[in-house]
């Protein structure tokens, strides 16, 4: 690409823009001569300009619909640490928040997320999530150069292919899923496949290639069938064909039930239907319903009357379609299926929950805990998702907004939110009833402190558990700062008494 290409590709951006933001992009153009200067001369290793890489980092972003501050991070976010401006140019020229922003993916760029030591990996976490607290965008913008990268990995040598494969795969990929970006998640996941499995990868687009095919084939004939009826009944949906990710396919071939046989997997194509209203998603449901059979037991879901813990609104049923082949439809609304694309509402939570098979009671525990794990980076992503107003935008990614708050982590990185006064003991109970009701010690950050130590952003906290349910201890209720740890407190103090 020449540098006129490039330039005709900037403007592509600055339209994609305009359509969604609206704003002024005056702001943008000097980003992007700003970024041309500092990386004059400057090539990538695939033999392109180096812009071109801030550029696609940028468009990606513009992809995902976000804010003018994040697009200039990304143009700007290689100038000073590759290029060759001055980190106070960029800062009096674009102000605080893009040179805070720059910063930020600087150091998370700085950090080595697969350490050799599992303590390392965990320190490195906290670290990013840390950042990530600081300002959501840091990450986002950190995908993007992540995807890119990946996208030219091929030019790199091969030892560095593999390493950053990995990263990928093991930290960015469950952070986009984290983020609820799953889309990113598989896009990132299929983009490093090839460099860490590579005969295993060629020899599934091989085996697989027909399988795509007959069930893009397969949904293409029920589309028309399903559209046929909504035409009578006056409903105009958009129909899509999902198919599954090929990382994720690789895997589920790996569960024991499948043992490798693709004929088994058939959610490989998924049919993704999307209509209007509320109203009009239940007509589809009569309609798919009434065309093809639902396949008894095995999963009909209506997550528009009841939605996932994270907000996820669609309906699943799985029909026989023609030829008895069994097939998932999705239903859902266009308002539901923005929200669910990039509302970053994963099924994380409700997945993970879902692992911890158990009493519904304990699942149901499972899925709160969840929730409040998820609640922080949810409300900074709704949040950001309010791009028009932009100053509510600002105070909602600013620090301050979080700063009342505790990110309290347990050994195995799980992220737990806290009040500023919080102790180990609050920790406990927020884990799990039964956990505060065996706590003997505490290490914070490796070292056992006083159970009334005030616990604070970034601790790692371990709970030393002894056998038996511990006697209660009414000092407790003087340190604790939750109303959760109070409640589970008198509750063992009155079940002790019996
Ligand atoms: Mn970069």
């Amino acid at each position: 690409m020449n540098s006129k290409d490039l330039d005709s590709k900037f403007e592509q951006l600055l339209t994609k823009v305009r359509r969604y933001n609206g704003a002024d992009t005056k702001l943008l153009k000097r980003a992007w001569k700003f970024t041309k200067l500092a990386h004059t001369g400057q090539k990538r290793l695939t033999g392109e300009p180096y812009i071109s890489h801030p550029l696609a980092a940028a468009s990606i972003l513009a992809e995902w619909r976000l804010d003018e501050t994040s697009i200039i991070a990304a143009l700007l976010h290689d100038t000073v640490e590759d290029g060759g401006a001055k980190k106070e140019d960029l800062c009096s020229e674009f102000g605080e928040d893009v040179c805070r922003l720059v910063d930020g993916v600087t150091k998370v760029s700085d950090l080595k997320l697969r350490g050799e030591r599992k303590e390392q990996q965990l320190e490195n976490l906290r670290k990013l999530i840390l950042v990530m607290a600081k300002d959501l965008r840091v990450v986002l913008v950190k995908l993007a150069d992540r995807i890119h990268n990946m996208q030219t990995l091929s030019a790199l040598p091969k030892s560095k292919q593999v390493r950053i494969a990995r990263e990928t795969v093991e930290v960015y990929a469950p952070l986009a899923e984290r983020l609820g970006i799953g889309e990113v998640k598989g896009q990132l996941e299929d983009l490093a496949f090839p460099y860490l499995y590579k005969n295993e990868y060629k020899e599934l687009v091989k085996v697989s290639k027909p399988y795509y095919k007959k069930a893009q084939e397969y949904i293409n004939k029920m589309k028309r069938s399903i559209l046929k009826d909504c035409a009578k009944q006056n409903i105009r949906p958009e129909v899509h064909a999902r198919e599954k990710h090929l990382f994720s396919l690789w895997k589920k071939l790996q569960r024991p039930n499948i043992k490798g046989d693709i004929k088994k997997v058939n959610d490989i194509v998924a049919m993704r239907v999307v209509v209007e209203s509320v109203e009009d998603a239940y007509k589809l449901l009569g309609i798919v319903h009434s065309l093809y059979k639902p396949i008894p037991h095995l999963g009909f879901s209506d997550f528009i009357a009841q939605p996932k813990p994270n907000g996820y609104r669609s309906i699943h049923t799985k029909v026989f379609g023609p030829g008895i082949r069994p097939v998932e439809v999705q239903i859902t609304t266009i308002h539901f299926h923005e929200h669910n694309e990039f509302g970053f509402a994963a099924h994380w939570s409700y997945s993970e929950a879902k692992q911890t098979r158990a009493t519904p009671e304990k699942l149901d525990k499972g899925v709160m805990i969840e929730k409040k794990k998820l609640d922080w980076v949810k409300q900074l992503v709704e949040w950001q998702k309010q791009l028009t107003d932009k100053e509510e935008f600002m105070k909602a990614v600013k620090f301050d907004a979080l700063a009342h708050r505790n990110f309290i982590f347990s050994p195995k990185g799980d992220v737990y939110d806290l009040p500023s006064k919080a102790t180990p003991v609050d920790f406990a109970f927020a884990v799990h009833t039964d956990m505060g009701r065996h706590v003997k010690a505490a290490k914070v950050n490796g070292r056992v402190v006083s159970l009334s130590r005030k616990l604070k952003s970034g601790d790692v906290v371990q709970i030393i558990k002894t056998k038996l349910p511990k006697k209660p201890t009414r000092d407790w209720l003087e340190f604790v700062a939750t109303e959760n740890a109070k409640r589970g407190i008198r509750k063992h103090m009155r079940e002790w008494k019996k």
